[in-house]
């Protein structure tokens, strides 16, 4: 193996590492942030950073977020991340074989999943060269696609926000608008249906909103309308910093909960929700189901389990809630101040 790795020492973090080998076109960083709880477990994104400075500042953010995410679910793995630089066409067996003997070099530090542009057949070929590895559908005893779980947990999380706005967790009758029906917002969009509540969709996908409308009975709304809307809550499930100066002011609805990733663009973003009295349920919290069902996995997966931690969920946005409430501050700074209790101890 001509694999060549290298420190980038960077403080407040455990390790981070550099590796390259030019014969199989790997550059690769490997960022751990915090393993008190256990292990660092993150996904590998693969993506053409404009330099590796870039990639560096990508890995830090998210394995730190990592640390914070399963600190919060409650489950004992650590914060950890990790990115190949290169465009996702050039992906070849060499290339996530050397990043394979790169994760092993960790010794089970690090734990790779899968993240953005990595698919289970490209996971595979790492776990031909380590056994750290988690997440690889179609595996026996594996966990399969997250996406069901994630769904169930942001659910949970909606039923503790509609009991804390209404004192009863009943779906029945709430309006919610789901943007983004893919994997995790149809599922969702599903439930909700299931619990008597009524789903407004919009989506670039043409196809997923006739079959939402003709399966569902959602109503369909268009995409820039979905701010505007009049309903009770809105539940991002597409992109990040949807949550912004420009679309904060249009708000209609009550809260938003929903599984997209980073949707404050900016942490004012928390505030300035706070400040309009809408409930933020922190998406970091809202879209955990995914890392508790790989957690349950590393422990030999029963899905009966990973359904019953996802259902804490529901306790966890309760209490950020109520603990935003009591202190009169932004919910995304009572759950970093959570998740900090449990990695950290209290203060
Ligand atoms: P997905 O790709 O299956 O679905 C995303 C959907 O959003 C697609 O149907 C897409 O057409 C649509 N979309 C894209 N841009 C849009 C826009 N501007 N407006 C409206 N719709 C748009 O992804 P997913 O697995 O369902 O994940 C959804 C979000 O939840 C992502 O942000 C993801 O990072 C996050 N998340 C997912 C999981 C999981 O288990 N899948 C876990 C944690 C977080």
């Amino acid at each position: 193996m001509a694999l060549n790795i290298k420190e980038l020492k960077q403080e407040g973090f455990e390790q981070v590492f550099f590796a390259q080998d030019s014969a199989a076109g790997l550059s690769a960083i490997i960022a751990i942030h915090n393993t008190q709880l256990g292990p660092a477990c993150g996904g590998i994104r693969m993506l053409p950073y404009a330099s590796q400075q870039d990639a560096l500042y990508d890995v830090l953010r998210l394995a730190k977020g990592m640390s914070y995410k399963s600190a919060l679910a409650g489950i004992n793995f650590g914060g950890g991340k990790s990115v190949i630089l290169g465009d996702p066409k050039s992906k070849s067996k060499s290339l996530f074989h050397a990043f394979g003997d790169f994760v092993e070099t960790f010794k089970g530090r690090y734990i790779a999943a899968k993240d953005m542009n990595i698919d289970s057949p490209d996971l595979a070929l790492v776990k031909e060269k380590t056994r750290h590895v988690l997440g690889v559908e179609g595996e026996p005893g594996t966990s399969g696609d997250p996406s069901p779980v994630t769904a169930l947990g942001v659910f949970r999380a909606l039923e503790a926000t509609v009991e804390f706005l209404h004192g009863t967790k009943k779906i029945d009758g709430i309006r919610v608008a789901v943007q983004g029906i893919g994997h995790v917002g149809y599922a969702l969009a599903a439930l909700i249906k299931k619990a008597g509540g009524e789903v407004w969709v919009t989506d670039t996908n043409k196809s997923v909103i006739e079959k939402a409308q003709n399966e569902l009975g959602a109503k369909f709304i268009p995409l820039e309308e979905i701010y505007d809307l009049d309903v009770d809550i809105f539940s991002p499930c597409a992109r990040g910093a949807i949550l912004n100066k420009l679309t904060i002011p249009k708000l209609k609805v009550k809260a938003v909960v929903g599984a997209a990733n980073n949707q404050l663009e900016t942490p004012e973003d928390g505030i300035r929700l706070h400040q309009k009295g809408i409930l933020y349920a922190p998406d970091y919290a809202v879209n955990s189901g995914g890392i508790i069902n790989i957690f349950v996995e590393s422990q030999g997966y029963e899905e009966s389990k990973a359904l019953k931690k996802t259902d804490e969920i529901y306790l966890t946005i309760k209490e950020v809630l109520n603990r935003s409430k009591a202190r009169n501050q932004p919910t995304f700074k009572v759950a970093d101040e959570l998740a900090e209790e449990r990695l950290y101890g209290q203060k």
